[in-house]
């Protein structure tokens, strides 16, 4: 499969930044967040604020963003843009908790 590019891009971003925009997924309500091209994350916040940077992004511009991705577990996810901090549904089974 190509790389989407172009207006294939646009589109499929536009999407993932619609389905990260309510911040929780439906059903469950685990927490979402947008997977970047560089492998940072973005809270849905950002994601909707830059919603039109995402889109025009070219690959390997940093607002490149690869998928929406729901954060089951692990220590939370920190915002590469805001710094915002992401739980993840199951919490850390690492960590102290
Ligand atoms: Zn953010």
């Amino acid at each position: 499969m190509r790389p989407p590019t172009g207006a294939d891009y646009a589109q499929r971003a536009a999407a993932m930044v619609a389905e990260v925009a309510p911040r929780f997924a439906w059903p469950g309500g685990y927490p979402l967040a947008l997977l970047m091209a560089d492998g940072a994350a973005l809270c849905p916040a950002c994601a909707v604020d830059h919603a039109q940077a995402i889109a025009a992004a070219e690959p390997f511009d940093c607002w490149r963003a690869e998928g929406a991705f729901i954060h089951w577990e692990g220590p939370p996810l920190v915002c590469a843009h805001c710094g915002a901090s992401v739980e993840s549904a199951h919490g850390d089974p690492g960590g102290e908790a």
